[in-house]
């Protein structure tokens, strides 16, 4: 865009961009210069806190018991999770101007069959978090991740919806449903999985996912390996595959794609050094994509370069986010 000639229409397009948030970038501390940003969902932790004022802040979903399987299947060291949040146009809800709009609507036109390309060539599968009404606005799309019969496609909001703004737990549970049912229509098989829309857990949110019998969670960042969630002191039996930002394109590149620093040499390399520590400590590894920032032709060459740099170390398990789940939930001896 030339902004010297559309200087109103690129300080409009940079400021819609700017503000809005990635995919799974946390938000709990909305920032203060934003008029736009949903009060705080629960009561903040004071100095005056009493200590079981603090225990319950926190208490929601809590670290619990690691889920490392002492082998994983095959002999694998490394379990490798491949996680696209398939945002699209929806991070401009706000104001959906068609600039801003046709960033996002970049990732079905152009990223998504990219990325099934580089899967198809190494026969690796995937999981694809899409709000609802994203798969609404690109059918062809999600027929193009459904026909390859390999991957998984999770909830991931209605609209890209923030879960704490939502603000009434009676509808944050219709919301919920409503992305069940939508995606079990569309996909023909009801999702186990799911990832909150930029990470946000409102105080009601666990209850409702754990509710709604998800087998898994990935929205939560407490450690580097499957555990299960701990809720008020209690076990779940709800499964989290943590997330982690340093493995997430959107911190890098942001909403903006415009082909600013850092290089994706760079990001490649913290990549590499986050499954290389997950190879070693045999635990698993997820990277987390979106598709119409990461699927930028720079970038996507990354993925090709890591999945064939993981693949060279032989003994890895590429699965499912569902896969894994299941296969850490299996009772052993
Ligand atoms: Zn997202």
């Amino acid at each position: 865009m030339d902004c010297s000639r559309r200087r109103h229409t690129c300080v409009v397009a940079l400021v819609l961009i700017g503000w809005l948030p990635g995919c799974s970038a946390p938000r709990a501390q909305p920032a203060p210069t934003s008029s736009q940003q949903p009060a705080p969902a629960v009561p903040p932790i004071t100095i005056d806190s009493t200590e079981e004022q603090i225990r319950q802040a926190v208490g929601t979903a809590r670290f619990g018991k690691k889920l490392t399987p002492a082998a994983w299947p095959n002999g694998a060291r490394v379990a490798v999770c491949l996680t696209f949040d398939v945002d699209n146009e929806l991070l401009q809800r706000a104001n959906p101007l068609p600039v801003p709009l046709s960033v996002g609507e970049y990732g079905a036109t152009t990223a998504v069959p990219r990325i099934l390309d580089v899967l198809d060539r190494h026969q690796v599968p995937a999981t694809f978090f899409i709000p609802a009404m994203g798969v609404m606005l690109h059918p062809e799309m999600l027929s193009a991740i459904v026909g390859r019969h390999r991957h998984e496609v999770g909830v991931h909001g209605w609209i890209h919806e923030f879960w704490p703004g939502v603000g009434d737990a009676a509808k944050e549970e219709r919301m919920l449903a409503k992305d069940i049912d939508y995606l079990t229509k569309a996909t023909g098989t009801r999702p186990v999985g799911v990832r909150a829309p930029s990470s946000g857990f409102s105080p009601q949110t666990f209850g409702l996912i754990r509710k709604a019998g998800f087998l898994y969670d990935s929205s939560l960042l407490a450690a580097d390996e499957p555990y299960e969630i701990v809720s008020n002191g209690e076990p779940s039996g709800v499964i989290e595959l943590p997330i982690a930002e340093v493995s997430n394109d959107y911190v890098y590149y942001g909403e903006t794609a415009n082909g600013a620093m850092p290089s994706p040499d760079a990001v490649f390399a913290i990549y590499k050094a986050e499954f290389d520590l997950a190879y070693q400590e045999r635990t698993m590894f997820i990277l987390t994509q979106h598709p119409h920032v990461g699927g930028r032709r720079s970038r996507i060459v990354n993925l090709e370069r890591l999945i064939t740099y993981i693949k060279s170390k032989g003994d890895v398990w590429f699965a499912t986010m569902e896969q894994v789940a299941n296969y850490v939930k299996q009772p052993r001896s």
